[in-house]
């Protein structure tokens, strides 16, 4: 494979702290790539300097570096699709802007990717994370592989080279919600995982909390099929059938023995478990109803509010609510 161009994509949200030295780092590591690069800001609505930064930024080195910047924040996963939408490299890495993702480990990927690799999925270890989140990991992935048809690593994130087609295939999925790593397991083609050690965040602090994080999980779970319907479905049946059986079983002792215990607490346990049994099914289909209804709105992933940087001039305008629409992927 010859010389390619890379483009590397950036959600920041918030990341004065540490942007300018992200920016030194990931130039001075990509100079010593063989071919050339582009790195592709996406500003997901920062409410703080992130993006004079990356004005100041594109200004310097208009022609590798450029950004688009969201009317607000509309989430990380709605950033990685606006820079992949843009991204006009034949290959392209997700990195997050606050340096958990090392620099250095792009040139491994790029090797990879020369092998023939379509996907480069960098995995990170979990050492300094809390013992409770590791945990809570490992049981996640542990069902979540259990009942989604796609599959999910732990530890791997949504920093990875992706090449051209895949990056065409990922753009091809429309659908509204969107949960990357599903997706891009999803789209298959040859893929390839290494470990790296993983890093704490330097500066500024995560976005995660557990709410959020609870939020991530469900939404993995529900994103792909419908499992956890035919799951309910199930359990339905089971219940029913357990239920009669035990029915027939209390008749049966009536006519035996006459009526004797009055059976209180069963039917208070049996009342109270069943209603909590409903309630998290009508819940789990409301979840599926409110996807379709999000599907069926098809509004748009985010809004630019203006772009800047970047040799192509078409990627320079200042934009109203259509660009998302009309600025095709190269
Ligand atoms: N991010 C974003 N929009 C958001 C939240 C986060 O673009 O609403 C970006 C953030 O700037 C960073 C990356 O996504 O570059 C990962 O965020 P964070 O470090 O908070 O997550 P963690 O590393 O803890 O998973
Ligand atoms: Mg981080």
């Amino acid at each position: 494979m010859g010389r390619v161009l890379l483009s590397i994509v950036v959600p920041c949200f918030n990341e004065e702290d540490v942007l300018a030295r992200f920016h030194d780092h990931v130039t001075a590591e990509l100079a010593r790539l063989d071919g050339d690069f582009e790195l592709v800001y996406v500003d997901d609505g920062s409410r703080d300097g992130t993006l004079p930064l990356l004005q100041e930024l594109a200004g310097r080195d208009p022609d590798r570096a450029r950004y688009l910047s969201f009317s607000r924040n509309f989430g990380k996963e709605a950033a990685m699709l606006a820079g992949l939408r843009h991204a006009a490299g034949d290959a392209v890495v997700i990195m997050d802007a606050d340096l958990q993702h090392p620099p250095e480990l792009v040139h491994r990927m790029v090797a990879l990717h020369a092998e023939g690799y379509d996907q480069v999925v960098a995995r990170r270890t979990r050492e300094g994370d809390r013992v409770t989140r590791t945990l809570t990991a490992r049981i996640y992935y542990w069902a979540i592989n259990r009942l989604v048809d796609v599959e999910l690593v732990d530890g791997v994130g949504d920093f990875r080279l992706l090449s051209r087609r895949t990056v065409d295939a990922v753009l091809d999925l429309g659908e509204y919600n969107r949960f990357s790593k599903g997706l891009f397991s999803w789209v298959g083609f040859r893929t390839t995982t290494f470990s790296y050690e993983n890093a704490v965040r330097e500066q500024g602090r995560s976005k995660w909390t557990f709410g959020k994080l609870l939020n991530y999980g469900l939404d993995g779970l529900l994103s792909f099929n419908n499992k956890p319907l035919r799951a309910a479905v199930h359990l339905g049946l089971l219940l029913t059938v357990v239920a009669l059986g035990y029915a027939a079983w209390i008749v049966g002792d009536a006519l035996v023995n006459g009526v004797t215990t009055p059976g209180y607490v069963t039917l208070l346990v049996a009342v109270t478990a069943l209603a909590g049994v409903q309630m998290v099914m009508a819940g789990l289909i409301g979840e599926y109803v409110g996807r379709i209804y999000y599907e069926v709105k098809r509004r748009p992933h985010y809004l630019l509010k203006e772009t800047g940087g970047g040799a192509n001039p078409a990627d320079t305008r200042v934009t109203g609510e259509s660009l998302w629409e009309t600025v095709a992927p190269k």
